[in-house]
């Protein structure tokens, strides 16, 4: 089998697991682009609460980019990290709002993809992994959003090398899935929920996989030493 083909069998393994979804995100594409920011190594309801406790404190984009700084940390505190992530909102409402002339991404939807990325990764805060988010939920354009979820389970099955990087394996998957946002939508989902519930960090629950019968991290009895995977808590 080639790593085409085990990429599409994976595929197909956990949208029979999980089901085909429908794309779905937040409304509004600034919400999506700072709750992104927000959402990094935090739980939703976190990343939901400082949001919302962020709106109501400051109402407008533009109060947001000028609230004093300790006052914006305090109102996104429940999102981890909230003294990097509250330069970074300012910082990028700021570039924003002198670039547009208002806090709104909608003109993204007319650009294609390739210029929608470019124009979101020289933002202060965003990386590819931002720009893929915001892009596939928001604007349903054809890219695919690799997290540590996708990076982890995608390198234990093997259709992503020992140390490949996260970002060659989004262009090594993206290269093998088909360019279509729902099924990219889906991978990228299905993905991170079997990382979150099954493929975990330190104890994956193998016996329960689908995709057991084609992991090389388990034909390997767990040896393999892959970049995506921590080492063991001794
Ligand atoms: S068999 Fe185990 S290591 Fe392989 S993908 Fe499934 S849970 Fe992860």
């Amino acid at each position: 089998m080639t790593l085409v083909e085990k990429t599409l069998l994976a595929h197909q393994l956990l949208n029979d697991q999980y089901g085909i979804q429908a794309i779905y995100g937040y409304k509004d594409p600034m919400h999506e682009l700072v709750g992104t920011i927000l959402s990094h190594r935090t739980t939703h309801d976190n990343e939901v609460t400082a949001y919302r406790t962020m709106r109501e404190r400051f109402p407008t984009w533009e109060a947001v980019r000028d609230a004093p700084l300790p006052d914006l940390i305090d109102a996104i505190k429940t999102a981890n990290y909230p003294e990097v992530k509250a330069p970074y909102i300012q910082q990028l409402l700021t570039v924003l709002i002198a670039e547009r002339g208002e806090a709104n991404i909608d003109f993204l939807a007319d650009l294609s993809t390739e210029e929608a990325m470019q124009w979101l990764n020289r933002l202060p805060g965003i990386g590819p992994k931002t720009s893929t988010l915001l892009l596939l939920f928001s604007f349903h354009k054809p890219v695919l959003p690799v997290d540590t979820h996708v990076y982890r389970v995608t390198q234990r099955i093997g259709v992503i090398g020992p140390k490949v990087s996260a970002g060659k394996a989004h262009d090594l998957l993206l290269a093998a899935l088909p360019a279509d946002a729902v099924e990219l939508f889906n991978f990228h989902k299905h993905f991170y929920w079997h990382g979150q519930r099954t493929c975990t960090w330190y104890t994956p629950k193998c016996s329960e996989c689908v995709l057991a019968p084609h992991c090389d991290y388990l034909k390997s009895g767990k040896t393999l030493i892959l970049s995506s995977t921590p080492s063991r808590k001794k």
